[in-house]
């Protein structure tokens, strides 16, 4: 789907997610309305196994997120990253060039800077594939806030603390 002009916001659907938005019509309908879900939880997996539900395995925010900075090598895609410390984020880079050598990350902005700025910054880069990480729900608010100034970008996909595992900070959960 990459190529064609459509705009993909991938909502990553945990446990914990679905207990922190129960109750949140207007969260839950967002979520719903995705076409790309990613069921990041094994207890999902189990949950959609149980109601005889399509899923039959987790996938990981990380997985995914690593899967499309390979695949964005192939169409030389722009890369944004956004969230987390300055230091965890210039790590993040150093490690995806690492295993990616032909990544194309045309600009990154830490977590904690003003919200308006780092829009700013997204929207100067010009990225194909903007990644954030400010934690959850966060930046799914972010990411709901913002998506139609950003109507250029093809894919937004909240990461979590997932820049804190591949800067080698924290372990990745155990994937079950
Ligand atoms: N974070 C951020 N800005 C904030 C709050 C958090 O950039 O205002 C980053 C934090 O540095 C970490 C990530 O968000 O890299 C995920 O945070 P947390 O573990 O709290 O969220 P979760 O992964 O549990 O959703």
């Amino acid at each position: 789907d990459y190529k064609k002009n459509e705009q993909i916001f991938i909502v990553n659907i945990n446990p914990e997610i679905v207990v922190k938005n129960y109750k949140n019509e207007k969260m839950k309908e967002i979520l719903n309305k995705q076409k790309y879900q990613i069921p990041d939880g094994s207890g999902i997996v189990w949950a959609s196994k149980r109601k005889k539900g399509k899923i039959k395995e987790r996938i990981t925010g990380i997985d995914l997120m690593l899967k499309i900075c390979e695949k964005s090598q192939e169409y030389d895609a722009k890369i944004f990253l956004y969230g987390a410390t300055q230091e965890i984020i210039e790590k993040t880079q150093k490690e995806l060039k690492k295993m990616y050598p032909k990544i194309n990350i045309v600009g990154k902005c830490n977590g904690y800077i003003d919200e308006n700025n780092a829009t700013e910054k997204i929207k100067k880069s010009g990225a194909d594939i903007v990644f954030v990480g400010l934690g959850s729900p966060k930046q799914e608010e972010f990411i709901i806030k913002n998506k139609a100034t950003f109507s250029y970008i093809k894919i937004i996909m909240p990461i979590g603390g997932t820049m804190d595992v591949i800067s080698g900070k924290l372990n990745a959960a155990p994937k079950i």
